[in-house]
């Protein structure tokens, strides 16, 4: 069984990615279940320019949008809300929404560099308190520039000892050494797979204990054969560590952090 706890729909700037392809590429690699978010939530382009109005689409219909295609296959998707917090800002429609929605949505997912903000910003401050609430982890994005540094969720997940976070990518475009010194110091603190190296995978898993690591890609981001690029770690996983091990990375961690009913249901 494997769980992808990090990938995506939705199209905005140079992502395309839709509901079909997501099914089609889960039932071709074998992918039983997957915690998905819409990246039409990105707030500011890859330059850090904010993006045009008619590119801006509120938290509400982003996530309805996630909300529906998950509704339509519950016992393979489940959802993470995406935050807009810099232009749009937190509102007590969110609370509603996730807790109508607390079978389908699973947790918050909030980019740092598409959003221009570091984690440690106060504007944050009532989606961690909800999050707390709710008992739900946060999903993010963690890379080399210092608006994404591990350090900002690291600094958040020491004020929040009760909150799950995950640190997808260990810090992008770094050796992932950063990442794996933060998640072994905290026991709220996770690191997932996404772009990450194989040798940072297993080194990680050595590090910081296999409870520690969640499987993850970005699929389809790069189209419905994404996994392609993740099937030598699949294997790497599977033949380089224990059994136990293998499974704690490739869904069982998963299911514990964002609280999914037991593997046996799927
Ligand atoms: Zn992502």
């Amino acid at each position: 069984m494997i769980l992808d706890s990090h990938i995506h729909i939705g199209a905005i700037m140079k992502f395309d990615m839709s509901e079909e392809i997501v099914i089609r590429s889960m039932d071709r690699y074998n992918i039983g279940v997957a915690i998905v978010s819409n990246v039409e939530g990105v707030e500011f382009d890859s330059d850090l320019n904010e993006l045009p109005p008619h590119f801006q689409k509120s938290q509400e219909s982003i996530n309805t949008r996630v909300l529906n295609f998950v509704k339509q296959h519950p016992a393979k998707l489940k959802g993470l809300y995406w935050i807009k917090p810099h232009l749009e800002g937190y509102s007590s429609k969110i609370e509603e929404f996730m807790v109508n929605n607390k079978e389908h949505f699973v947790g918050f997912k909030f980019h740092q560099y598409h959003s221009k903000m570091r984690f440690t910003d106060e504007k944050l401050v009532p989606y961690l308190n909800l999050a707390r609430k709710l008992n739900v982890p946060f999903a993010l994005h963690t890379a080399s520039e210092e608006i994404s540094l591990c350090e900002h969720v690291y600094s958040i997940a020491t004020a929040y000892p009760d909150v799950n976070f995950i640190m997808v990518h260990m810090g992008l475009g770094t050796d992932n050494e950063g990442a794996i010194k933060l998640i072994k110091q905290l026991p709220n603190l996770y690191g997932d797979t996404t772009w990450v190296s194989i040798d940072s995978v297993l080194k990680a898993v050595r590090e910081c204990g296999s409870e520690k690591i969640l499987f993850g890609t970005d699929s389809p981001i790069d189209g419905v054969d994404t996994y392609e690029k993740y099937l030598d770690m699949i294997s790497a996983i599977r033949t380089k560590l224990s059994e136990k091990d293998a499974d704690n990375v490739l869904y069982r961690n998963a299911m514990r952090i964002f609280n999914l009913p037991s593997v046996d249901r799927y």
